[in-house]
């Protein structure tokens, strides 16, 4: 059976080193590969899906909106955040998800020792990941939500989409600041906040802002989690200035694991072996 990866570029993903080791370690012979799909070649990947050797595919940028029109269902929550990340293929139809939701808030709860309810949450930037988090955190039932974004009209429309797509309270519950090392505002929601997620790229390797950070250190204190969604560096400067400051420190690659197996048991009903995942994508990010 074939499945795999569908953007524009994908040669730098570890996902296939971490899918396969998961379908050799229970068994299945399966082969995942990496489909680098120019736009113009989407709905023919898509058509392809639909053949019997195929489980389905996982879906990256920048084909995770546009995908959900070639689609036949799309689940609840990959309608409310508009992409879908999964596709599924059952019975000749191809089903649409977002698993991202999921392993944000596995990896929260599970490696961060967090649950949303009642907690005061700041997140930074209003990008594509920030869609999935912001609607995780939104149903989790937070007691506030700060988007900080530098463009703050992003984040507006971000939160606007949501209440559209039927997220109620999401005004009630959020409200959106500057991010900018001035913004006093955004300053105060980091000191009092319980989590701060970085979903901005800021501190990411390779990236023009390698080495920095999306926010000064001295915003933030003991007692909260910093969350930073990027995993290449393991420990980027936002996490080094975390435990330096007494905050406890989670990166992003429990998420993206968590959001490949959640993938992964879509396609096989099998249980995805998590430890051989989370070894294979360490190893395969050089660590
Ligand atoms: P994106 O769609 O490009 O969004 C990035 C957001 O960060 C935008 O709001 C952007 O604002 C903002 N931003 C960029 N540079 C900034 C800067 N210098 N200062 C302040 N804000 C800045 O990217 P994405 O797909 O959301 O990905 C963001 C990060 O999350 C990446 O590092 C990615 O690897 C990571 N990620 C991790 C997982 C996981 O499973 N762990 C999943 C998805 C993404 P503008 O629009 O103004 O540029």
């Amino acid at each position: 059976m074939q499945v795999g990866l569908i953007g524009y570029p994908v040669g730098h993903s570890i996902s296939p080193a971490f899918q396969q080791a998961a379908f050799d370690a229970v068994g299945l012979d399966v082969h995942y590969h990496l489909w680098e799909t120019p736009p113009e070649q989407l709905a023919d990947i898509v058509s392809r899906l639909r053949q019997p050797d195929y489980l389905g595919a996982n879906v990256t940028i920048p084909h995770k909106q546009a995908i959900v029109r070639f689609l036949d269902e799309i689940d609840s929550v990959a309608r409310l955040i508009g992409a879908v990340n999964t596709i599924v293929r059952e019975e000749g139809r191809l089903l649409g998800y977002n698993t991202d939701v999921e392993g944000f808030v596995r990896a929260l709860e599970h490696d961060g020792g967090v649950t949303i309810a009642g907690r005061r949450i700041v997140v930074l930037g209003a990008g594509g990941a920030a869609r999935a988090v912001v609607a995780a955190v939104l149903l989790g039932d937070p007691a506030d939500l700060a988007l900080c974004a530098r463009r703050p009209e992003q984040a507006k429309a971000l939160l606007a989409d949501l209440t559209r797509a039927g997220l109620a309270n999401t005004e009630d519950q959020s409200q959106v600041l500057p991010l900018d090392a001035t913004s006093q505002s955004c300053k105060q929601a980091v000191q009092v906040a319980d989590v701060v997620v970085n979903t901005t790229p800021v501190g990411m390797l390779h990236h023009a802002t390698e080495g920095m950070l999306p926010i000064p250190a001295d915003w933030l204190g003991v007692g909260q989690l910093v969350y930073d969604l990027i995993y290449n560096p393991a420990e980027t400067p936002l996490l080094r200035a975390a435990k330096d400051r007494g905050a406890r420190a989670l990166n992003g690659l429990p998420m993206l694991v968590y959001q490949g197996a959640s993938a992964f048991e879509r396609w096989t009903g099998r249980a995805a072996p998590l430890k051989i995942m989370t070894k294979r994508a360490r190893e395969a990010l050089g660590g």
